[in-house]
């Protein structure tokens, strides 16, 4: 619906579970929000469960959902598994890439996921040759959002080099525009949309020469776009780092103006005290995807002290190993756990704010992610009375859902004011599971 009113269970507001709150929405924003509403006012659309605003995935890349199952026979490491991942890459065209992101995004949808930060690179023919359309590949992955009714950032994403002063590989042609004046081009033609907005990406510090990372950082700041990059996800990119340039990823970075509040690092995994308090200092977030990370063998980031120097958390489900927020959030805690042997290094409110308020700030929708008046209305309700979350008071349903409840438990997920999912079903991509297995499918081919 586009005017009415939801009444929420249970809702999590930021600090506390309210049982029965009438949430009014217009326009694709909640307008009034009112709690000890114990019955379901007339007309309301009636949610049960625990609702939580909707959930941000901060880094995904579509395609390498086409790599799920298939990586996981034999050994190796990450660059091995960057193999594979290149030949599924040489593969995608344009309406491939359309079908395949449409039902991974509605995958996102039916796991909560309202908002998604594409990472996108794959933006040539093969070869480098440019589609009649330059933005082709990006524009196919703005609308397979759109049909599959959930927010993008697409993070389009400067990719020119092998390594350090190495020129792009065969199969990365298709990544790079030739010189970051080249690719900023490029993005200026990109249009916003009410479900899209446009930020940038600088794939790693290998990707990107370092006389070019200040002119992606300035069409950022130009815009007040957010950026990403990818940094320090493996030992080996920080040795040829220090190698080139004499100092860490990080430091290159600050060094050319790269890091600041709408910059986001992806993965920090192996970071010195000097990267932690650079980050940290000047408000540079952090987006971990423990998932991947624990999939490709990458290691446990600094998580904790990160954000105890001032760099906000997000999640993402990066290559789509599984595509589970809650998962995530989970992982964040549970690895560090391990690590450390004591328990509680973040509440569960914590884990959920990465996983909605602070996922949306990083992907510069900063009016999401609360459930509060003026708020974008996107919601993800989880269900309280399945085997895996019936049982714990629903006062204790935000420990619930980040510590038992999985995507499965996912019951509804609402995008500015409309029922994207309901009752676990997606309401506009009649049979997921089946959109999945001929995109991938057809890619196989
Ligand atoms: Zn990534």
């Amino acid at each position: 619906m586009t005017k009415g009113t939801y009444w929420l269970e249970h809702a999590w507001l930021g600090d506390r579970v309210e049982p029965g709150v009438a949430v009014d929405v217009a326009g694709g924003r909640i307008g009034a929000v009112r709690t000890d509403v114990h019955t379901p006012p007339p007309g309301a659309e009636v949610l049960r469960g625990l609702t939580l605003p909707g959930l941000a995935n901060a880094h995904s890349h579509a395609f390498h959902r086409a790599l799920r199952g298939v990586v996981q026979v034999g050994s190796g490491t990450f660059w091995t598994w960057r193999e594979v991942m290149y030949s599924v890459a040489a593969r995608l065209t344009p309406d491939g890439y359309h079908a395949l992101a449409r039902a991974v995004y509605a995958e996102m949808a039916l796991a909560g996921i309202t908002c998604v930060g594409e990472f996108h690179y794959v933006h040539h023919a093969p070869g480098g040759t440019r589609y009649a359309d330059p933005n082709a590949m990006g524009e196919a992955l703005i609308e397979a959002a759109a049909e599959a009714g959930i927010r993008i950032t697409l993070l389009d994403t400067c990719y020119l080099s092998a390594g350090f002063g190495e020129p792009p590989g065969a199969h990365q042609l298709r990544f790079s525009d030739g010189s970051a004046a080249d690719w900023a081009e490029r993005c200026a033609v990109l249009k916003e949309r009410d479900h899209a907005r446009i930020g940038a990406a600088i794939h790693s510090v290998r990707a990107v020469p370092a006389g070019q990372l200040a002119t992606v950082a300035r069409w950022a700041e130009e815009r007040r776009a957010p950026l990403h990059v990818h940094l320090s996800e493996q030992p080996a990119e920080n040795e040829a780092c220090l190698a080139a340039h004499g100092r860490t990823p990080t430091r290159l970075l600050a060094d050319h103006g790269v890091l600041g509040p709408r910059t986001t690092g992806v993965h920090n995994t192996h970071l010195t005290e000097e990267d932690i308090a650079l980050l940290g200092g000047s408000g540079t977030g952090t987006c971990m995807c423990p998932t991947t990370e624990r999939d490709l063998a990458d290691g446990i980031g600094p998580a904790v002290a990160l954000q105890r120097a001032g760099s906000p958390l997000s999640l993402g489900s990066d290559s789509h190993a599984v595509i589970d927020l809650l998962e995530e959030a989970r992982a964040m805690e549970l690895n560090e756990r391990l690590r450390s042997r004591t328990r509680g290094h973040w509440t569960a409110a914590a884990l959920l704010r990465a996983a909605t308020a602070d996922g949306h700030a990083a992907l510069g929708w900063d009016e999401a992610g609360t459930i509060e008046p003026g708020a974008l209305a996107d919601l993800t309700t989880i269900a309280l009375d399945s085997v895996r979350t019936a049982g714990p008071p629903p006062r204790l349903g935000a420990e619930t859902a980040v510590f038992a409840a999985s995507a499965a438990d996912v019951r509804h997920t609402v995008v500015g004011g409309r029922q994207i999912v309901r009752d676990g079903a997606h309401t506009r991509v009649p049979d997921v599971p089946q959109a999945l297995a001929r995109a991938v499918e057809a890619l196989r081919a």
